[in-house]
């Protein structure tokens, strides 16, 4: 499997950083926010180094549907409230204009009782 040797979620998948996980499989991580914004705020990754959804290709269309599939159990799990009044926000920051701090492909699930910090 792929790694950037200075990527940080890279160095949380080989357990190089510590980090309070939600989920893992032989390829997806899931792990709570340092910087949560809202009650539920948790990062969905592919183990594998994936820079951005803007590099995204269709040999990825397996693990990125997985990650998707996950998203209601894992979310529910966490304390995300039922849809419809609850529900949660699914967000793939990427690039500059998207607002992405961290080069390696991740979902935030963002959720739980308003108010958020963001949003
Ligand atoms: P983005 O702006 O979409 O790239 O978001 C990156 C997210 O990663 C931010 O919400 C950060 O709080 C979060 N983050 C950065 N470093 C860590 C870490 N070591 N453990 C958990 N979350 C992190
Ligand atoms: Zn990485």
């Amino acid at each position: 499997m792929h790694h950037d040797p200075s990527c940080i979620f890279c160095k949380i998948v080989e357990g190089r950083i510590p980090s309070r996980k939600v989920y893992e499989d032989d390829e997806i991580l899931a792990f709570h926010d340092i910087h949560p914004w809202a009650p539920v705020h948790f990062l969905l990754i592919p183990k594998a180094h994936i820079t951005s959804m803007a590099h995204v290709e269709a040999a990825h269309a397996p693990v990125l549907g997985r990650m998707m599939s996950l998203v209601p159990e894992l979310a529910r799990q966490e304390g995300c409230r039922p849809y419809p009044e609850g529900g949660f926000r699914l967000v793939c920051n990427t690039g500059g204009d998207g607002g992405q701090e961290v080069p390696h492909l991740h979902f935030h699930v963002i959720g739980g009782p308003r108010p958020w910090l963001k949003g």
